[in-house]
């Protein structure tokens, strides 16, 4: 029997003596767990190998947004990935109630972007036009909003507001509570979580499926899904992929609990389902460094004050940094290696995809092969010469 105590759920059977599964997600971030419950629901027996708390984990100093608008400006199936995530994610928010008792607090009613200026506004709606005006998008709606229009929705809007985007599609979630549902459903699932397992290794086998080590023994699974986010850089080459991402720090400001009075979130600025004003997100390449600097917060606060002036009375109860998990452009990469059975999903917006990660993403690596519409996302795309 396995040094992990033994495979749970599914037909797992020891394959050399050591603990093996149908298949072994590494990393249990969002995405990670995200996958690894889909691949449960598609009757494969899983485990989690997660590195543990000295770990990078974007998953838990995120936005907590479900967001549309803006998404797939270069990559119009992007576009519509997001959009099907966000169609799926009131049915999948529904599942973990039902199957963990956690509510996420999902909520799908429009958000917002707001502008302070008018260059800034057209220059907002100039990126939205060309992505949608993309060869292969796939419309939905979205509209330009004055500052009178805005009104209504916003009552205590700042004078300097001069419009906005909106999309019917945007929402918003706690994520603190999603990560911890994901995991309930996954252990009620009967999946194996194995912390304190930062994979060093890992060897396709001769007949099949892989090796899998950690500094508390090895696993053998059927197939490999690298989930691992930044760490998938290093681990992808160990079955033949590629994973050119890298951490692009973030921001965040949460103030005190206050009475509702933001209904619908802001890009930048959302009332959490408890209370707290969520004030974020900046953008830095700052390599591994998660620390906060004044610098960045204080203008993140200016403008969330701008919008909103009665934000000034609160006071900042936390502040943040964490990584995002970010590739060359921007996209997700979700690729399958030559050796087969082994599978890479890395994405900045692992909130907002956790939906299509267990629903569509889970089903086609439990089939053994990504769909063939999924092939925008390889990584061969940072391969393509530049042309002069
Ligand atoms: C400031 C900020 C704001 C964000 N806002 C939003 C938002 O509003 N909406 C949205 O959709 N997304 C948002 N995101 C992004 C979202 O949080 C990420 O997409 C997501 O967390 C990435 O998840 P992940 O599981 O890939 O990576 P991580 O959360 O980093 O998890 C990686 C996991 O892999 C494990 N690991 C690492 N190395 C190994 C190894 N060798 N062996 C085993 N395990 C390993 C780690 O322990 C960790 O648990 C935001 C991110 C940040 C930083």
């Amino acid at each position: 029997m396995g040094l992990d105590g033994g495979a749970p759920g599914g037909d797992a059977a020891p394959m050399s003596g050591i603990s093996s599964f149908d298949a072994a997600v590494i990393g249990g971030g969002v995405v990670g767990a995200s996958v690894a419950r889909g691949l449960l629901g598609a009757g494969l027996s899983t485990c989690i190998l997660d590195e543990g708390d000295v770990a990078h984990r974007a998953s838990r100093g995120n936005f907590a947004l479900v967001w549309v608008q803006s998404k797939g400006l270069g990559m119009a199936r992007y576009g519509a990935w997001t959009r099907a995530s966000s169609d799926l994610w009131g049915a999948f928010a529904a599942g973990l109630r039902a199957e963990t008792g956690v509510d996420v607090a999902h909520q799908r009613q429009g958000g917002f972007s707001l502008c302070l200026s008018e260059e800034e506004l057209e220059k907002r709606r100039a990126s939205l036009l060309r992505m949608h005006n993309q060869p292969g998008w796939i419309p939905y709606p979205w509209e330009v909003l004055d500052r009178a229009a805005l009104l209504p929705e916003f009552p205590g809007l700042g004078p300097e507001v001069v419009g906005g985007l909106f999309c019917p599609l945007d929402g918003h979630v706690n994520s603190l509570k999603l990560f911890r549902a994901l995991h309930i459903s996954f252990a009620a699932r009967g999946g194996a979580y194995l912390p304190e397992r930062p994979v060093s290794a890992i060897t396709p086998l001769s007949a099949g499926g892989f090796r899998i080590e950690t500094p508390r023994g090895a696993v053998e699974a059927g197939k490999v899904v690298l989930a691992a986010g930044i760490a998938n850089a290093r681990l992808a080459p160990m079955v033949g992929l590629s994973a050119p991402v890298r951490p692009q720090r973030g921001q965040v400001l949460v103030t005190e609990k206050t009475a509702p009075f933001l209904r619908r979130p802001v890009v930048t600025l959302r009332q959490a389902d408890e209370g707290g004003i969520m004030i974020g997100d900046s953008a830095e390449e700052a390599g591994l460094d998660e620390r906060v600097g004044l610098g960045v917060l204080s203008v993140l606060a200016d403008r969330a004050v701008r919008m909103f002036p009665a934000i000034a009375s609160l006071n900042v109860v936390r502040s943040w940094a964490a990584l995002r998990v970010m590739s060359q452009d921007g996209f997700p990469i979700y690729d399958a290696s030559g050796a087969p059975g082994a599978f890479l999903a890395t994405c900045h917006s692992g909130v907002t995809l956790a939906a299509a990660h267990d629903a569509l993403l889970a089903p086609m690596i439990a089939r053994g092969a990504l769909d063939a519409d999924m092939a925008p996302f390889g990584a061969w795309r940072f391969d393509v010469p530049q042309v002069a």
